[in-house]
């Protein structure tokens, strides 16, 4: 391997530890605790796991969490009560609704119907345009992250070439307007693209978020370029033996094979312990960020776009 490692890990807890120090200044000085409520709509196990370790890590952080689970069969008028409760509540200056909803549930209608203000995952409407206008806006946490990390590596981004891979609307297209809003020359390639091991090859940055399993191999990697990693993917791993129910053990990989990349790479994410860590800390992060817009203070510098 050639490549310096990003270790999500340990950065995430850099920027956990500057969310908590800003906390506490923030009940010191002005005797405030930002808040931030989650809201789970059913149960789906992968979703408890995040909604859990969401909250952990909002109390570890010295905040105030809200968490409101949901039966599966919840009408959208209680929902979109429950959250025009939250949007009224001052102790609360985030809300996050874990998605995906069920089936009977418009998810348009219930992000779009949470204060654009204290929208920290940064998917309503007026925070894509703010974003998308270069304005002020609530960033979505994982483009967020991934955008920490190569400022962090690189200082400037500015006239690098960059490739995302990916136009989905909660990594692919905000990342794309993030690089572009630190002045990359950004292309965004999806199942469509032409030639992409050729347009991945020009790219000073590979952001790859396409969600299949090891995809981008090293051949297409320009030498020295740096590659973020999106991706988790879950596959078999017989080598790890068998589980107690006879199934064949799983292991994560990303959306780039890591050590052909590795081996090419000036940088590169692993996965898991790179982008996947970044994302809660974002979301702590924005939280902070909204509370101290909400009460007219200076924002905690490094922990916004
Ligand atoms: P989506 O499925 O919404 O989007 C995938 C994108 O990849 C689409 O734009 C699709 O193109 C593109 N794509 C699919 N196949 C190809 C291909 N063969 N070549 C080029 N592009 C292709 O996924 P998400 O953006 O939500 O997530 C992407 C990955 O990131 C997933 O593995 C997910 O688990 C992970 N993820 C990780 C997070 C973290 O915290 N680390 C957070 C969020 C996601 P098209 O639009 O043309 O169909």
């Amino acid at each position: 391997m050639t490549a310096q490692l990003i270790d999500g890990k340990a950065f995430s807890a850099r920027i956990r530890a500057q969310v908590a120090e800003h906390v506490t200044r923030l009940k010191a000085d002005h005797d405030l605790t930002p808040g931030l409520a989650v809201v789970l709509v059913g149960e789906d196990p992968a979703s408890q796991v995040y909604v859990r370790s969401k909250g952990k890590q909002t109390v570890e952080a010295g905040m105030a969490s809200f968490e409101h689970k949901l039966e599966a069969d919840t009408s959208e008028a209680d929902l979109l009560a429950l959250i025009d409760r939250l949007n009224a509540d001052p102790e609360v200056h985030g809300i996050l609704v874990q998605l995906p909803l069920p089936k009977h549930l418009n998810e348009d209608l219930v992000i779009n119907s949470i204060d654009p203000a204290k929208d920290v995952d940064g998917f309503h409407i007026s925070n894509v345009g703010l974003l998308g206008t270069g304005q002020k806006s609530m960033v979505p946490c994982t483009p967020l992250g991934c955008l920490m990390m190569l400022r962090d590596f690189h200082g400037s981004l500015s006239g690098l070439d960059a490739v995302v891979i990916g136009r989905s609307n909660i990594v692919g297209k905000p990342m794309a307007q993030l690089l572009l809003g630190d002045s990359c020359t950004v292309t965004i390639a999806h199942s469509r693209t032409r030639d992409l091991p050729e347009v991945v090859r020009r790219a000073d940055i590979v952001v790859a978020a396409v969600g299949r399993p090891e995809m981008v191999p090293g051949d297409w990697i320009k030498p020295g370029a740096t590659v973020i990693d999106v991706g988790i993917n879950r596959i078999d791993a017989p080598e790890k033996g068998v589980k107690e129910d006879g199934s064949v053990k799983t292991r994560l990989v990303g959306d780039c094979h890591f050590d052909s990349c590795a081996a090419v790479a000036g940088a590169i994410t692993p996965v898991p312990g790179g982008v996947g860590p970044m994302t809660i800390a974002c979301l702590l992060a924005n939280t902070v960020t909204a509370c101290c817009r909400a009460h007219g203070l200076a924002e905690p510098e490094g922990l916004t776009a």
